[in-house]
């Protein structure tokens, strides 16, 4: 299979795990291979609400069986959608484009950015990814490249709350040296002549390693970017529709208001797609300058699959699970961290954990290897787990959002099993 995939996909495809697996089924937060064997899924974000959820998929089989086509005729889906979703935030926030990815959510928020500052400049942190457009793929400082950045383009060091620098004490300190590299990237863009047009960053820098930050800290940076003319840009593909167990979206928990949000990943439960939710007078800025036809973008389709995940999150009480859930593993997690000396910093915020793989005695060098072999024993085991940030040893665990205690003591009788292995 391996073999065929090369030929027909090309090469350069990579798959998880040594051993890779290959699943047929999905139901709630299992996965079931070509063997029928099952495995715990404590890393897949997109199948939010559960596997092949049945109101999810009722309700794309139902509008499919009626009608698909695109934005050109009216339709009440994609208003009553609108609707729906716009009531979940801050009411600035009050407008939607959809799309059919969170690439081309984050592209068209580049374009907005562009509309209403007239800047181009854009600040994003040194560690990151926001989609595979040629315009966000430019942004994307976490994949090496030879040919170096754009020149409208200026990185600030992505938050780490555990590899702190010399002479730096906490979090505070840390996230002080970070708005000090805000406003020169911000002074920077600015001497060039680029201007400030936005700040892409995700809520809770999932990407670079969910580090936790101080109180505040969004807030001081958004405040320093309008300062400059520049607009904020919440990227919620990872952290939105409760994922953090303490409200809808990323950036309430983290305690600002955006300018624009985008959004992927769970929107849909699987089904593709994206959006941007903007305020008027952005959106306005956006529709008058530019001209915006996405063909499968907001179809009727894919708007009765997102109204079906809102209320799936409702019904089934997703929000308060993943925070009950997940302090649960997180506590469960912290206990194992003082049995085995390689695992340590724990940190992150509802369903969406881990803990940093170190050297014992050194805790803060990271071991890629043993972390990349535990991962592989976990999926050995059944449980199906991942790794993130800088260093690529740190435990990405981020499962559906039904995820229960249970399922929990599962992953962590699993978990103690493979650990003592190593
Ligand atoms: N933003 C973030 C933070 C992401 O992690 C990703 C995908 N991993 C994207 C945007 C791009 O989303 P998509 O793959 O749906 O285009």
């Amino acid at each position: 299979m391996m073999a065929r995939r090369e030929r027909l996909l090309g090469p350069n495809n990579p798959t998880f795990y040594d051993d890779p697996v290959h699943f047929v089924r999905g139901e709630g937060v299992w996965l079931f291979d070509a063997d029928g064997r099952r495995y715990l899924d404590a890393y897949n974000n997109v199948p939010h609400v559960g596997h092949c959820h049945p109101h999810v998929v009722e309700a794309i089989s139902r509008q499919a069986g009626l009608l698909n086509t695109h934005s050109r005729y009216l339709h009440d889906n994609v208003l009553d959608y609108a609707e729906r979703l716009t009531a979940t935030f801050h009411r600035s926030l009050s407008t939607v484009l959809l799309t059919c990815t969170g690439s081309e959510a984050n592209d068209v928020a580049l374009r907005m950015a562009r509309a209403i500052t007239g800047k181009h400049g854009v600040i994003v942190t040194d560690f990151t990814y926001h989609g595979n457009t040629s315009a966000v793929m430019e942004l994307a400082t976490l994949i090496p490249r030879e040919d170096g950045f754009s020149t409208h383009l200026r990185t600030i060091p992505a938050p780490d709350s555990y590899h702190l620098e010399p002479g730096e004490k906490d979090e505070t300190d840390m996230a002080a040296r970070v708005l000090a590299h805000l406003d020169a990237a911000i002074s920077s863009l600015e001497e060039a002549g680029h201007g400030v047009s936005a700040i892409m960053l995700c809520p809770i820098f999932a990407n670079e390693g969910f580090p936790d930050l101080p109180p505040g800290f969004l807030d001081r940076v958004a405040k320093r970017v309008r300062k400059a003319g520049g607009v904020v840009i919440a990227d919620e593909v990872q952290p939105g529709f409760g994922r953090t167990g303490a409200a809808m979206w990323g950036h309430q928990y983290s305690g600002f208001t955006p300018d624009i949000v985008t959004m992927g990943k769970p929107m849909g439960n699987g089904h593709p797609i994206g959006g941007v939710v903007t305020t008027h007078d952005i959106m306005h800025a956006f529709r008058t300058k530019n001209v915006y036809f996405n063909t499968f973008g907001s179809n009727p389709v894919s708007c009765a699959a997102g109204l079906a995940v809102l209320d799936v999150i409702e019904n089934e009480n997703l929000i308060a699970n993943a925070a009950e859930v997940g302090a649960y593993a997180k506590e469960r997690l912290e206990k194992m961290a003082e049995k085995f000396g390689f695992l340590g910093d724990v940190r992150g915020a509802g369903l969406f954990f881990g803990a940093e793989i170190v050297h014992p005695g050194e805790q803060i060098t990271a071991d890629k290897k043993l972390a990349k072999k535990a991962v592989n024993l976990m999926r050995e085991n059944g449980v199906i787990m991942g790794l993130l940030g800088r260093k690529e040893n740190l435990f990405k665990i981020r499962p559906p959002m039904p995820f229960s205690k249970t399922n929990a003591d599962h992953l962590f009788e699993v978990m103690d099993h493979v650990l003592s292995r190593l």
